[in-house]
C-alpha cells in the first residue's frame, strides 16, 4: 500500500472501506502516550543537543503570555465520515445521528463558533460564550460535503476542515478541489493535517535520522501542505490538526515558525483560554461511541451549581424515563415558572425525606413531596433564562441505597417571556 496516501483513519482512495479504521484503543493510546507533547521544558534527550539554539526561540515565539482564564469553556468536536446507510465505524457516523448531533448543541443553548472567532477569543482580543463549541472535519472526506454540510448549512453553524494535500483530489471517497472551493465560498476555513497523514512510525523513522532530515520532513508535512492549500483555495491556514493526534515537540515550534497559531490533538477536553495552543484538547466523535458526544457537550456550570447533564437526555436523544414527570422530557414549554414534578409513586421503599431536586440555574431546590399523589414538586420561583432547563432529582430507600439520579431536560418558548404571568 502507498504509505503516503494511506493513514490510520483513512481507506484507500478508491479503495474498500473495510479497511479498519483506528480502534477506539488505539485512540485512547495516542491520547494517554502520544498526543500530549512534553512539557515546552522537557525536550527529549536525545533532541535536546540539536534543539538547545531552538529553546529560547520558543518562549520568543510565544506571541504573549495567555490571557487569564475568563471562564469561557469550549468544546472543540473532531469528525470525519458519514453515511445513513453504511453501517457505522468509529470513524463514520450515520448522518441522522449527525444531524441529531447539531440539534442537540442548540437545544443545549451552547454557541457554535468559528475559527476565526475561537482564535480571537484566544488571544484575548475577543470574548465568545462561556459555552461554545467549535467543529472540526478531518481528513476531506466527500461525505463532509455530501452529507454533513447540508445538515450544518441549514443549522447555520461556522466550520473547519483539516485537509491533507495528498487526499486532495484522491478520487473514490475523497473530496475534490471544486467542492472545496464550494466550501470555501461558503465560508469554511481551511486548516492543515499535513501532506501525506504518516503514522507515528513513519515520523519515528524520520526522527531517528537526525535533525536535518526531520525538520525537511517535517517542513513537507506542514509547510508545504500550508502553501498548497492556501495556493490552491485562496485562504489562509493557521491552525493545524496533528495527523493521528500525535505530535513530537519539534511540531509546534516549526509550526509556529511557518505561521500556525493553535495545533490540535485528539485529547479530550474542555479548552479555556490558558490552555496551551501547541495542544489543544478535540474531541474526535466515533460513529461506536455516542458518550464522547455527551462528554464533550456537558458542560459545568460553576456559576449556577447545576448538575451536569448530559446531551443524552435532551429532546431527540435518549428519552425514556422510569418515572412520569413534568414537563415532560424535551417538552418545549411556554411557562417561563412552570410546576416540576416527578411521580415517585411507583418507587419502591422509598425514603421521602431523601428526595433532593436540582434545577438548572438554581441549585438544590426547595421541592415537596405530596403523599397522596406520591409526587415531588417544585413551582419555579423566578422566570427561566435559558432555551433550556436541565433538572435532576435523586433519592435513597429506607436502607439507605441511593438511587441513581434521575435527569432531564425541557425547553422553553422564548416568546414565553412577552407573555403575561
Ligand atoms: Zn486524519
Amino acid at each position: 500500500m502507498p504509505e503516503e496516501v494511506v493513514d490510520p483513519e483513512v481507506p484507500p482512495s478508491g479503495g474498500s472501506s473495510e479497511q479498519a479504521p483506528r480502534s477506539a484503543d488505539e485512540v485512547v493510546e495516542a491520547t494517554e502516550t502520544e498526543a500530549v507533547p512534553a512539557d515546552p521544558q522537557g525536550v527529549p534527550t536525545d533532541a535536546a543537543d540539536a534543539a538547545p539554539p531552538e529553546e529560547p526561540s520558543d518562549a520568543s515565539a510565544a506571541p504573549q503570555a495567555h490571557p487569564r482564564d475568563d471562564g469561557t469553556r469550549v468544546a472543540v468536536l473532531g469528525y470525519h465520515d458519514f453515511s445513513e446507510t453504511l453501517p457505522e465505524t468509529e470513524m463514520r457516523l450515520r448522518t441522522s445521528k449527525f444531524r441529531k448531533q447539531m440539534e442537540t448543541i442548540r437545544l443545549l443553548g451552547l454557541t457554535v463558533v468559528s475559527m476565526e472567532d475561537f482564535s480571537s477569543w484566544k488571544r484575548g482580543e475577543k470574548d465568545i460564550p462561556k459555552k461554545s463549541v467549535v467543529l472540526t472535519f478531518d481528513d476531506g472526506w466527500k461525505s463532509v460535503y455530501t452529507d454533513a454540510v447540508p445538515v450544518l448549512r441549514e443549522f447555520g453553524y461556522p466550520y473547519t476542515i483539516y485537509l491533507y494535500r495528498n487526499y486532495v483530489d484522491g478520487g473514490g471517497k475523497a473530496m475534490t478541489s471544486e467542492m472545496i472551493r464550494e466550501l470555501v465560498r461558503d465560508g469554511v476555513a481551511i486548516g492543515s493535517h499535513s501532506t501525506s497523514h504518516p503514522y507515528p512510525a513513519t515520523v519515528r523513522k524520520q526522527q531517528a535520522q537526525g535533525p536535518e532530515v526531520y525538520d525537511a520532513f517535517l517542513r513537507k508535512e506542514m509547510a508545504d501542505s500550508k502553501a498548497f492549500l492556501e495556493s490552491r483555495f485562496g485562504v489562509t491556514v493557521a491552525t493545524y490538526a496533528y495527523p493521528g493526534g500525535f505530535s513530537t515537540p519539534e511540531m509546534p515550534l516549526l509550526g509556529r515558525e511557518l505561521g500556525y497559531h493553535h495545533f490540535f490533538t485528539v485529547l479530550p477536553g474542555k479548552i479555556t483560554r490558558a490552555t496551551p495552543d501547541d495542544a489543544l484538547p478535540r474531541y474526535v466523535i466515533l460513529g461506536t461511541h455516542d458518550s464522547i458526544f455527551e462528554n464533550a457537550t456537558t458542560f459545568r456550570d460553576s456559576d449556577e451549581d447545576a448538575p451536569p447533564m448530559p446531551a443524552g437526555a435532551i429532546a431527540g436523544m435518549i428519552q425514556t424515563l422510569p418515572h412520569a414527570v413534568s414537563p415532560e422530557p424535551g417538552a418545549l414549554v411556554n411557562d417561563r415558572r412552570p410546576e416540576i414534578r416527578i411521580d415517585v409513586s411507583k418507587v419502591s421503599d422509598l425514603d421521602p425525606a431523601t428526595l433532593v431536586m436540582h434545577v438548572s440555574g438554581f441549585g438544590e431546590v426547595p421541592a415537596t413531596f405530596d403523599r397522596v399523589s406520591g409526587t415531588f414538586a417544585w413551582k419555579v420561583n423566578r422566570q427561566l433564562r435559558h432555551p433550556t432547563c436541565q433538572v435532576s432529582v435523586s433519592w435513597r430507600n429506607a436502607s439507605g441505597v441511593a438511587a441513581a439520579p434521575l435527569r432531564w431536560a425541557f425547553r422553553i418558548d422564548r416568546d414565553a417571556a412577552y407573555l403575561a404571568d
